[in-house]
């Protein structure tokens, strides 16, 4: 039920009241005894809001309400209430009938496998000790933790001397943006800033296609760049000056390459692009390839030799200032960048880009068939990362292998050096493949 996001699916269905109230309870059973909680702009998330409270404070565990917040507001607000645990009541950039529940630690990091293990227990046993009647919890509203988030983004970020930024909130909580960059000097201009949980204007998620008005408007326009967030603002993607919208992977060589130094290390996902290797290489740090997902990136990332973690699907992470992913961070972050070294376009351009190829193949019985990828693979190659998946890693670039977490899919990225191998790497991947299912 707990996937690395949480809870999350089709309010009604898969994310009920029921279901709120018992995570509720057992947040208090697993030990916690005071509990904030946030929600984004969903039209689901004020009953789910009340039903989690409800199930925390019959437990005798006390509340605080940070209201319609961005995620990563309420994971650092965990820690500067003195909370036990934080609740963000979202479904990310999912459609607006999904809501989900995920679970927040006081350093700012999302519940690890074990932690979810254990809270899935309890509400699968749902055995509860109700307080008694002179012990139920109380609940407090706290409204100023937008406002302490940016003052932390304004703390840790440069200031702005003179940019021009367009701040694409797409219906979501990521009003902090807007706020945070006029704070650090930039002139900013917003799209689609009202929160609004039918999310109207563009899917939630910040893909290129999504993000076409963004685009054109500051291509349009004079604006040095442009961000864009998701519904609850963990994540940003970015639009250059020229309205260019670039791979998530350019933006982890460029955020990489401003926040390591010499024997410093990066954390990223094993289908990274070899950008981000050659970028810190040329500066003396190193890449470390984790698990594929956010909390995979934070967990590496809260060790000390750490100094960012980032996923290509614009989660970035600081952990000198927060484990979890930050959106309003980033863009103070790359407006502080830009304006320091821009143009935008001309960063990107620097960075070296390698042809990456995608694609999935339908599968039946996807766990079978990937114990087979991955046995075939150690008898035929050297450099085989089984972590996640299988990847195969060669002088000239990697391959990798991995079943989709939701559909009946294998997917294959493979990225080489030039055209020839990474056509090459992508054929030797699929045979992989194809002889498994052949098997
Ligand atoms: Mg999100």
């Amino acid at each position: 039920m707990f996937g690395t996001s949480g809870v999350r699916g089709q309010f009604g269905t898969d994310v009920t009241v029921d279901l709120a109230v018992v995570i509720g309870r057992a947040v208090v059973a697993d030990g916690a005894e005071r509990v904030v909680i946030g929600r984004d702009p969903r039209t689901t998330g004020p009953v789910l809001r009340d039903a989690l409270s409800a199930g925390v404070r019959e437990s005798g565990g006390d509340v605080i309400d940070c209201g319609m917040v961005a995620t990563p507001t309420l994971a650092r607000a965990v820690a500067w209430r003195d909370a036990d645990v934080g609740v963000m009541i979202t479904a990310s950039h999912n459609p607006p009938e999904d809501n989900g529940i995920k679970l927040w630690t006081p350093s700012g990091m999302a519940f690890d496998e074990a932690r979810r293990g254990r809270i899935a227990e309890l509400v699968e046993a749902d055995e509860y000790a109700p307080a008694d009647w002179d012990a139920v919890g109380t609940e407090t509203a706290w409204s100023d933790a937008t406002a302490r988030h940016r003052d932390a983004i304004v703390d840790a970020v440069d200031p702005v001397e003179e940019l021009s930024v367009v701040v694409d909130v797409g219906n979501g909580a990521g009003g902090i943006t807007a706020g945070a960059l006029r704070a650090l000097g930039c002139s900013v201009e917003t799209l689609n800033a009202e929160p609004d949980g039918r999310f109207p204007s563009r899917p939630s998620e910040p893909t290129e296609e999504a993000c076409g008005t963004l685009q054109a408007h500051v291509a349009a326009t004079d604006a040095d760049l442009g961000i864009a967030h998701d519904g609850d603002s963990d994540r940003m993607m970015v639009v250059d000056e020229t309205g260019q919208f670039p791979a998530g992977d350019a933006l982890l060589a460029l955020f990489a390459r401003g926040a390591a130094g010499d024997g410093d290390v990066v954390a990223a996902p094993l289908n990274t692009s070899l950008a981000v290797d050659d970028v810190l290489a040329e500066i003396g740090g190193s890449l470390v390839r984790t698990r594929v997902g956010d909390v995979f990136v934070a967990e590496r990332a809260r060790e000390d030799d750490v100094v960012f973690g980032g996923e290509p699907s614009g989660a970035w992470i600081w952990p000198d200032e927060t484990l979890a992913p930050d959106g309003p961070l980033a863009a103070a972050k790359l407006a502080a960048l830009v304006d320091r070294e821009g143009p935008l376009s001309e960063l990107l351009a620097e960075l070296p880009s390698y042809p990456l190829r995608r694609e999935s193949i339908e599968v039946e019985g996807k766990r079978n068939l990937m114990e087979t990828v991955a046995t075939r693979a150690h008898e035929e190659y050297d450099g085989v990362e089984s972590l996640d998946g299988v990847r195969v890693e060669r002088e000239d670039g990697w391959f990798l292998v991995r079943a989709s977490g939701t559909q009946p899919l294998v997917r294959i990225t493979a990225e080489g050096r030039t055209e020839a191998a990474t056509a090459e790497l992508y054929d030797e991947a699929r045979a992989l493949v194809e002889d498994a299912i052949e098997g």
